[in-house]
């Protein structure tokens, strides 16, 4: 779908409100005003593509609510060139808002037809990401270090093997506690062995579940 001056005028609105709400890092504003996030959706829904909300896509998912990108997005402190590994491409709506701030995405989803869609969708926007078919819970050691990695689904516990693929220096973000609210957490590496952690209020994912889903 093409953009047009309807929904860059509610874009525009959308970022006022975002920044009432608290966000304040000029680049993820400008990333939200500059991403089409209607293009993320059903086109039927376009009404919809601007309020401060999670939307249904397909496979039983969710695209994430535009404050709760923001806040992760935030989190992660991105730079130009930044490594960055997202759990969990669903519409790939997160994964632009990094492509548009100039960081290399690798991006993995359980669902083959959300990893596929995501891909062209990216690609009709111009933005390039490196998707997986996979589970998360593996990461991608092979691709690491990342100077971030970005969980876009609910786990009780941090999976293990994500903290060794950060970089020392690097961030992680991810929303930990049971399926009726979690605590957005922010991991950080100090050293080798060493993480330091901290809290960012309640938000509500999906569930990050183990292995590829078999539709
Ligand atoms: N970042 C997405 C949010 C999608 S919702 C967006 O911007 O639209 C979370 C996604 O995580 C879902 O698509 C779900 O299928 C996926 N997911 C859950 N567990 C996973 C796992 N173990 N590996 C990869 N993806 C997973």
């Amino acid at each position: 779908m093409t953009d047009t001056f309807l929904a860059k005028g509610k874009r525009k609105l959308l970022v006022e409100e975002l920044k009432r709400k608290g966000i304040s890092d000029e680049e993820v504003l400008r990333a939200i005003n500059t991403v089409p996030r209607h293009d993320f959706m059903d086109p039927a829904f376009l009404n919809h593509a601007y309020i401060d909300k999670a939307f249904p896509i397909s496979s039983g998912q969710t695209i994430s609510q535009p404050y709760t990108v923001a806040v992760q997005t935030e989190l992660l402190r991105v730079k130009r060139r930044d490594k960055i590994l997202e759990i969990g491409t669903g519409s790939g709506y997160q994964c632009a808002i990094l492509a548009e701030m100039g960081a290399k995405v690798y991006t993995i989803e359980r669902y083959r037809e959300l990893h596929l869609r995501a891909q062209r969708t990216l690609a009709s926007l111009g933005y390039t990401a490196d998707f997986f078919f996979g589970d998360g819970y593996e990461g991608k050691p092979q691709y690491g270090p990342f100077d971030a990695i970005v969980i876009t689904a609910a786990t009780k516990e941090i999976p293990e093997k994500l903290p060794p693929q950060l970089k020392i220096g690097g961030r992680m973000v991810v929303p930990l506690g049971d399926s009726n609210s979690q605590v957005m957490t922010l991991v950080i590496r100090k050293g080798e062995n060493d993480f330091e952690y901290s809290s960012h209020g309640s938000f509500i994912f999906v569930p990050m579940l183990k292995g590829t889903a078999s539709e």
